[in-house]
This record gives C-alpha cells, sequence and structure tokens, in this order.
C-alpha cells in the first residue's frame, strides 16, 4: 500500500464518525499523492501526512447560560489549534446546531492550506459551537458569548491563536466575546478580527469574502478570454459571504439571479436586489420568504433548487456539502462554464469529479474564500502597528492576495501536469510552504 493510501486509511480508522474530516483529508491526499511520490521515503520517515492530519491540540468545553425564562442551558464548545508552523492559529468560530468535532476538524485542516496560501503569516485553528443564536434574545446571545469565552479565552491571544467569525457569527457575537476576553483577561488586544470599526475592526472586512471570492473569479475568467460583465450568476446562501459576492457580481457587471437560506431560495429574474436582502437578512434577521414582499415578480421555492437555474457561473456560499452530484448534472447540461466555492467545501466530492470531467472551471473554497481570512490577518496588522487603514488600501491589497493565489495555484498545477485542476494546485500550493516551514522547524 503506499505511504498516501495508508496514511488514509489511518486517518479514517482512527476518526471513526468524522465523515467531514475524512472527505477533507481524501481529497487533500488525492491532490498531493504526485507531490508525495516523488521523495514518497523522506516523507514518511518524517511522517509529515500523519503531523499535518492530527491537530497540534484540541479544546472541548461546557458552555452553561441562563435563558430568558431563567433555565440554564449547556452548550458545547470546541476550539481546535490544529497547525502553527507558519504563524499564530487563525480561522473562524461558527455557532450552528450541526456543530460537532468531526465538521471543525475539517474546517480547521482546510483552513491550515487556505491560509497559507494568502502568503500571510498564519496558522490553521476552528472552533465553535452547536449553539444556535436564530430565535434567541440579545440578551441570550450575550450570555452565550460571554460563558464560551469565558473558557476560550485562556487559550488563546494576538500572538497565540486568532479567531474571527463564520456561520452564526458575526459582527454582534465578535463584540459580545471581545468584550469578555477584555475584561478577565485585562489586554486590549487583536486577538479576535471582525471586530466593529470603533474598535479595532479593518473596513473591507466584511465585505472581504464575497469580494475576494468575485475577484479571483474574473481573474480566472480573465484567464480563460471572458470576464463577468453580462454573465448570469447562481449564488446559493444569504449570509455574509453571499451577499457582498453579489454586491460585488453586480458592481462587474453580471446578474446574480438567486440566492437561499436554510429553509428555501429565491429566483428573481431581474437581478437579486440588494438592498432588499441586506434588509431581510442584517436588519431584520428574517427569512427568505420576505423577499417577495419586496420584488413581487419573483419566485420563493422551498428546499433546495438553487442549481436548477440555468446560469454561466455558480458561487456556492452557504455551507457544506450543498452541491450535489444531480446538481452538477444540471451545471453542466445549462452550459455553466465556472463554479467557484465561496463556502468551505460546498461540492461532494463526486459532484467536484463530475465538473472536472466536464470541463467547468472549478476554484476550490480554501482558495476561492481566503479573502475572509486574508482581510483578518491585515487586521491583526493593523491592531498591530495601532493604526487603520483606508477603505481602498485594504481592498487594493485583498485584490492584489486574490489574484496572486489565483496565479500560484495555476502554476502549481501546471508543474505537475494538472493544467486549470485548481483543486490540485490550490492543495499542493498551500502544502509546499506549510511543510517546508514544519521541517525546518524539526520534529514538533
Ligand atoms: P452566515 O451565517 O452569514 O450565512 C450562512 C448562509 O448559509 C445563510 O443564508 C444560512 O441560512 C445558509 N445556511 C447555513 N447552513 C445551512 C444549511 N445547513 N443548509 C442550507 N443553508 C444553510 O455565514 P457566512 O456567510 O459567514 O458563511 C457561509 C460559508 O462561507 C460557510 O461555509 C463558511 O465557513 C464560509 N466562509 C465564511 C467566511 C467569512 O468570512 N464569513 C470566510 C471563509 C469561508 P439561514 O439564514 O437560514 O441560516
Amino acid at each position: 500500500m503506499s505511504y498516501v493510501d495508508d496514511v488514509l486509511a489511518r486517518v479514517i480508522a482512527k476518526n471513526p464518525s468524522e465523515p467531514e474530516f475524512h472527505q477533507a483529508v481524501t481529497e487533500v491526499f488525492e491532490s498531493l499523492r504526485p507531490v508525495i511520490e516523488e521523495k514518497e521515503d523522506f516523507y514518511k520517515k518524517e511522517a509529515i501526512l500523519e503531523r499535518i492530519t492530527e491537530p497540534e491540540r484540541m479544546i472541548k468545553f461546557r458552555v452553561p447560560w441562563v435563558d430568558d425564562n431563567g433555565n440554564v442551558q449547556v452548550n458545547m464548545g470546541i476550539r481546535v489549534q490544529f497547525n502553527s508552523a507558519i504563524g499564530p492559529y487563525k480561522g473562524g468560530l461558527r455557532f450552528h446546531p450541526s456543530v460537532n468535532q468531526g465538521i471543525i476538524k475539517f474546517l480547521g485542516f482546510e483552513q491550515i492550506f487556505k491560509n497559507s496560501l494568502t502568503g500571510l503569516p498564519i496558522g490553521g485553528g476552528k472552533g465553535g459551537s452547536d449553539f444556535d443564536p436564530k430565535g434567541k434574545s440579545d440578551r441570550e446571545v450575550m450570555a452565550f458569548c460571554q460563558s464560551f469565552m469565558t473558557e476560550l479565552c485562556k487559550h488563546i491571544g494576538a500572538d497565540t491563536d486568532v479567531p474571527a467569525g463564520d456561520i452564526g457569527v458575526g459582527g454582534r457575537e465578535i463584540g459580545y466575546m471581545f468584550g469578555q476576553y477584555k475584561r478577565i483577561r485585562g489586554l486590549y488586544e487583536g486577538v479576535l478580527t471582525g471586530k466593529g470599526l470603533t474598535y479595532g475592526g479593518s473596513l473591507a472586512r466584511t465585505e472581504a469574502t464575497g469580494y475576494g471570492l468575485v475577484y479571483i473569479t474574473e481573474e480566472l475568467l480573465k484567464c480563460h478570454g471572458t470576464d463577468l460583465k453580462d454573465k448570469t450568476v447562481c449564488v446559493s446562501g444569504a449570509g455574509n459571504v453571499a451577499i457582498y459576492a453579489i454586491e460585488k457580481v453586480h458592481q462587474l457587471g453580471g446578474k446574480v439571479v438567486t440566492c437561499s437560506d436554510s429553509t428555501g431560495w429565491v429566483y428573481d429574474p431581474e437581478g437579486i436586489d440588494l438592498d432588499a436582502l441586506k434588509e431581510i437578512k442584517e436588519v431584520k434577521r428574517a427569512r427568505l420568504t420576505e423577499y417577495k414582499n419586496y420584488r413581487p415578480n419573483s419566485e420563493y421555492h422551498e428546499g433546495r433548487g438553487v442549481w436548477q437555474v440555468k446560469c454561466d457561473v455558480a458561487l456556492p456560499c452557504a455551507t457544506q456539502n450543498e452541491l450535489l452530484i444531480d446538481d452538477a448534472n444540471q451545471l453542466v447540461a445549462n452550459g455553466c462554464i465556472a463554479v467557484c466555492e465561496g463556502a468551505n467545501m460546498p461540492t461532494t466530492l463526486d459532484a467536484t469529479k463530475y465538473l472536472q470531467e466536464n470541463g467547468i472551471l472549478f476554484v476550490p473554497g480554501k482558495a476561492s474564500n481566503a479573502g475572509g481570512v486574508a482581510v483578518s490577518a491585515l487586521e491583526m496588522s493593523q491592531n498591530s502597528e495601532r493604526l487603520s487603514w483606508s477603505f481602498e488600501e485594504v481592498d487594493n491589497k485583498l485584490q492584489n492576495i486574490m489574484v496572486n493565489i489565483y496565479h500560484n495555484i495555476d502554476t502549481a498545477a501546471k508543474r505537475y501536469g494538472k493544467e486549470d485542476d485548481f483543486v490540485s494546485g490550490a492543495n499542493i500550493a498551500g502544502f509546499e510552504k506549510v511543510v517546508e516551514a514544519m521541517l525546518a522547524q524539526g520534529v514538533c
């Protein structure tokens, strides 16, 4: 059995009931096969694949809090500090009822390679809780966040581990957690990113993941002789990533005709009305059913269905495993030319393979959604020098980073004879830098 297959089998056996983690490791290992096979004995002796799949540290804790009825509620909190070879752990916190150890491990593992691709000095980490902020009062969310940070603050710091937001964790939650960290540790430092502008946040952080996704999509299309102008685009999700991806596509002359949330999806043939969407999701925190009140000519459908709509470009921006093999079939049949992931691992392995085999340009999330963590790292830089940069300055840096990521993954893919295989390119380019740093630092 080859070294890659042997370690993959052991990772699966050692981490039962973690299918998302198995999926992420399988995808990365398949891409790395040619790299490892070039120097198999060396990598095996160094146990590189075993080291890179075992988190440096994992902290799991109880989060008790009191609801508005005076009852004590208990949630699970977790932080996975996966790899610090190239910098302090960096990665978001996710609050969603589906959160479990396997999901946080898959996200933390992906984060190692994503952070490496940004070219910035940040290691990989991820965390979260099975707490569901939906339907909770502000006071309940604050009580939860304070309790969560009361434990987490023992393990993080501006130079050790710097969490950010993710699903269910936006500006409100980051604010409550920052306040609690400051109170307990007595430190006013950049321990979290995604902060409000009045207390150390960076301009353009809110927009960064969605904008970055569209910058890399535009570069991909330009390098293949076209661009987003006049293209029809399908987006899934209606959260932070989706909203700012839609905004940037519209600015570049494309038209986004769909969005979705966890209960249903919208088709608006005239183009999604962003002001309406922002009001529904960012202000009212309501369901997409409300969209029709603003746009009578749009359609609302229960359940899934975004990928049935004919489009040139698809941007999945909701959650993992939301673009399945049937969706991939439909996208190909409809003449879609590119799929760029805004969410983390939204496309299943078989759907990814089908898209690639049918000539669709496919950019994986670890490259295409890296704009969020990149601007988070820029927020850390601003906090360290106690300065704030203008929106244009941050946005220009973001654009450069995304364009560089595209060319790095393109070059890495070509080096191994895999032109236009951006999954391989991203995994190889991300891996090479981290491994060089790990080897330089000895057995640790
Ligand atoms: P938000 O919580 O702001 O939005 C998530 C969106 O996806 C919401 O519309 C939500 O619907 C929908 N959604 C969530 N879970 C499900 C589900 N199980 N089924 C269907 N729809 C679902 O999160 P973000 O926009 O921040 O994150 C979206 C994705 O992007 C995630 O995969 C995240 O890891 C990734 N990402 C985010 C970054 C960031 O900077 N925010 C950076 C890099 C990646 P509803 O409104 O009903 O909850």
